[in-house]
């Protein structure tokens, strides 16, 4: 394979097949297959509604840190599979078709003048050995697409324990005091753009968002590629 194709792929980045693609270098067929947030989701994490009401009953019931949540997919079937390959199997060039999935979301969504969009961070050790950091490569396309700056204004704090082990519960104790302000930045005054891959429970979001508030951001919005 010349560098060329490996840079530029010659067939479609998810089938593997298609040759006809568009600028996301994703086929149609593949398009059409993803699972998408219907239009009727809940404001604060894009779940699926079927009430007049515009949260689901776990905002209701957690409130969330952060003014609106966005994701234009849905943890499930093709989409779960796009997500899978970008994060674990390193498939970078799918990244171009969730950032602009998700600048699209941002697009048809009212909100304020952002003044930058900040990544979730990973902690260096897991960011060495996958070799980046997803939410930081989604960031950076987000913040070039939007014209806004992307600044990693988080980081995380030396970690304890091996999250996967634990109870939810105590996952959810645990996640709330890990991350801390990035030094060597300065939090924006102004509404963030904060972004991760996947949205599950919320508690890597709420944690984040906790931190940028308590140290001088106005509101958060929170925009991942999925809902999980
Ligand atoms: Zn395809
Ligand atoms: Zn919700």
């Amino acid at each position: 394979m010349s560098l060329k194709s490996y840079i530029f792929p010659e067939v479609c980045s998810l089938c593997k097949e298609n040759k006809s693609f568009d600028e996301s270098y994703i086929c149609k067929s593949c398009l059409n297959e993803l699972e998408r947030t219907p239009e009727n989701s809940c404001q604060l994490c894009s779940s699926p509604i079927d009430t007049f009401l515009k949260l689901c009953h776990q905002c209701i019931e957690n409130p969330r840190p952060w003014q609106k949540g966005k994701a234009p997919l849905l943890l499930k079937g093709q989409s779960r599979e796009i997500i899978h390959k970008f994060k674990y199997n390193s498939q970078i060039i799918l990244s171009r078709y969730l950032v602009q999935a998700m600048v699209e979301k941002i697009h048809q969504t009212t909100i304020r003048e952002l003044s930058c969009v900040t990544p979730v961070p990973m902690h260096w050790f897991k960011k060495m050995k996958r070799g980046f950091n997803q939410a930081e490569l989604l960031a950076e396309g987000i913040s070039k697409a939007l014209d806004k700056p992307h600044l990693p204004l988080l980081k995380r704090k030396m970690q304890k324990s091996v999250q996967a082990l634990k109870s939810r519960s105590q996952r959810k104790e645990n996640i709330s005091h890990i991350f801390e302000i990035n030094e060597k930045q300065k939090v924006p005054e102004g509404t963030i753009l904060l972004v991760d891959d996947v949205l599950t429970t919320g508690a890597t979001l709420t944690a984040c968002s906790k931190v940028l508030l308590e140290n001088g951001a106005r509101e958060i919005y929170v925009l991942t590629a999925a809902r999980g």
